[in-house]
């Protein structure tokens, strides 16, 4: 049976099959290359003196926990491993950002977001940020705010190791690609000039559990998220390596707090001067083959 546009019943399905083949290395079974990547660890020195006139963090303070949104299958980005454990560049984005808004790691608690909720997550203010491959552009700044950005992505194509004939996004005609719901690259790839099949899921683990047993052809969202799954198999998975759309990530935020999203900006220009950022991104991102780019300060105000 093929996954057309998920089925709920197949979904749940898939999302069991995609905890069990995806936390494995090369065979599936433990042994091979840690899930997360190498585990960076790095410990952040806060920005002295920040004052940020932001009810949602006065709050947060107060409480001493600050709620994180994250993903949590995106190896080297974003990654639960199997002791509850969280590791990845968007993790130490995260805690970077954490550190100079006056919080400890320990009064950290990360909660993993699909893709298809984060608007709404972030609107609710069931979290007090986001940090997950967001990428920002004018419709989700309809509904949220964004600081930013702090790492350009670009859509990507993974394959089977022995394809040879997807070669880019022009040799997609009639091919069967997966993508998640609520992402940028779904969205593009659903256009009418690629001519491709789409199976639709909610997360980018289920795509490549699907590749893996030839359900579908491809599999795409942002090149650095693609190369993080490649690491871990690169003896069956390869990434085209031709990006054919701009990812730009920012911290996903309440639309309306300003001085929250200041502080965040703030903060992200202050750990890149420091090199905490270049740091995190050489243990982490850089270990799955994304090259190191320094982003362009200062960053935009939106
Ligand atoms: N950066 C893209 C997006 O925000 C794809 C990655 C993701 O789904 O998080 O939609």
């Amino acid at each position: 049976m093929r996954m057309r546009k998920t089925a709920a019943a197949g979904a749940m399905v898939l999302a069991l099959a995609a905890t069990a083949t995806a936390c494995g290395g090369e065979s599936g079974t433990a042994g091979d290359k840690p899930a997360g990547g190498d585990v960076f660890k790095g410990t952040y020195k806060a920005a002295k003196n920040v004052k940020v006139d932001s009810q949602v963090l006065k709050d947060a303070q107060k409480a001493k926990k600050i709620v994180i949104g994250v993903k949590a299958d995106q190896p080297y980005l974003g990654f639960r491993d199997t002791d509850n454990k969280y590791s990845g560049f968007d993790i130490e984005i995260a805690k970077m950002v954490a550190a100079d808004l006056g919080f400890t790691e320990s009064q950290i608690t990360f909660k993993p977001i699909d893709s298809n909720s984060r608007e709404t997550t972030i609107s609710k203010g069931d979290i007090d940020y986001y940090v997950g491959t967001y990428t920002i552009n004018d419709e989700r700044k309809k509904q949220v705010g964004f600081a930013g950005p702090y790492y350009t992505a670009g859509a990507d194509l993974l394959v089977r190791r022995e394809e040879k004939g997807i070669t880019g996004p022009t040799s997609l005609k009639g091919k069967k690609v997966c993508s998640i719901v609520g992402s940028t690259p779904l969205q593009e790839i659903k256009k009418a000039k690629y001519g491709a099949d789409t199976t639709e899921l909610s997360k980018y683990s289920e795509c490549v559990t699907q590749l893996l047993d030839n359900q579908v052809d491809a599999v795409t969202t942002d090149d650095a998220i693609l190369k993080g799954f490649a690491a871990q198999r690169p003896k069956k998975l390869k990434v085209l390596d031709k990006p054919f759309t701009k990812e730009p990530y920012g911290v996903g935020l309440n639309k309306d707090d300003k001085a929250l999203r200041e502080a965040i900006t703030k903060a992200l220009e202050h750990h890149i001067a420091n090199k905490d950022y270049q740091k995190a991104y050489e243990g982490t991102l850089g270990k799955s083959g994304s090259k190191y780019v320094a982003p362009e300060t200062p960053l935009p105000r939106y």
